[in-house]
């Protein structure tokens, strides 16, 4: 067991389901929610073998795993996924919606399917699978649910109407959830990251990685490991007190 005794074990007890957890800032929320103790679904669309070297690198962290296949954005498909991960470690009382992808395209020449592939699986994705695991978190009274945004749904981005508007959206939808099951001791937050190093910005060209420095207090762009504390955080119940809100983890690019 690789356990760190600085890390407090304060989530053991709990089943954790994060999707897109195969590579990224997914694999990094996982594997700090497993460093918590928390017992881990990691869902993928299609990299399995990612997906099994999460878990495997999760299990080192004396946790329980399951790897589960589900495409988020196919909401008939999420009850089943949920029911999966139930019958394997038992319903999620902790789920962290993260799958998300670009279509980038300026609106002039955006493309229906680019529109609503953008919108199915960062907007609708997070609506469905928090709906298949709500039943489970009222009943046992405790719940937390982290909503992976980004700046961009604060800031907008040229070329990124699609990607702005659902992540808006899932601010909406954050707040509007948490006003719905706070009396459940269910709490609901967004963790917005900004510029960090994973395959959606992998191919940003040399200027335009040095223009988005430039805003950058901290002048660097994030590392996955820069956003997953936060969210453990939010899923512990040191956060039982915080619903509805949205943080910013962006090395200060957006102040409001
Ligand atoms: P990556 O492209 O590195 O990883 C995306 C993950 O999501 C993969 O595990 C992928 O699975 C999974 N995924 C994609 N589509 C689906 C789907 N339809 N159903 C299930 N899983 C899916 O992305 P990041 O780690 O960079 O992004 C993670 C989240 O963070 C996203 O919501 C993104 O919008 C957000 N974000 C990222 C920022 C960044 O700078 N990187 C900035 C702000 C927000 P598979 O491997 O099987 O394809």
């Amino acid at each position: 067991m690789t356990t760190d005794p600085a890390v407090p074990r304060d989530l053991q007890g709990h089943v954790a389901l994060v999707t897109g957890a195969s590579r990224g800032i997914g694999r990094a929320i996982a594997l700090e929610l497993a460093a918590h103790g928390a017992d881990i679904a990691i869902n993928y669309r299609s990299s399995e073998s990612g997906a099994r070297q999460v878990a495997e690198a999760a299990q080192a962290f004396d946790v329980r795993t399951h790897i589960v296949q589900c495409d988020v954005a196919d909401v008939a498909a999420v009850g089943a996924m949920v029911k999966e991960v139930s019958d394997a470690l038992d319903a999620p009382d902790i789920l962290v919606n993260n799958a998300g992808i670009t279509r980038d395209a300026l609106v002039m020449r955006m493309k229906d399917d680019d529109w609503d592939a953008v919108i199915n699986t960062d907007l609708k994705g997070p609506f469905a699978v928090s709906r298949a695991c709500l039943r489970a978190m009222i009943r046992s009274r405790w719940g937390r649910i982290v909503n992976v945004g980004s700046v961009i749904g604060s800031m907008g981005n040229p070329g990124q109407a699609n990607y702005a508007a659902a992540k808006a959206g899932l601010g909406g939808l954050t707040k509007a959830m948490a006003k719905e099951v706070g009396s459940r001791n269910i709490t609901v937050n967004l963790v917005a990251p900004g510029f960090i190093k994973t395959d959606i910005t992998a191919d940003l060209s040399e200027e335009a990685v040095e223009l988005i420095m430039g805003q950058i207090a901290l002048q660097r762009l994030g590392e996955p490991e820069d956003v997953a504390p936060l969210v453990a955080f939010l899923a512990s119940d040191r956060a039982q007190y915080i619903t509805g809100q949205v943080f910013h983890v962006d090395g200060g690019l957006v102040m409001a």
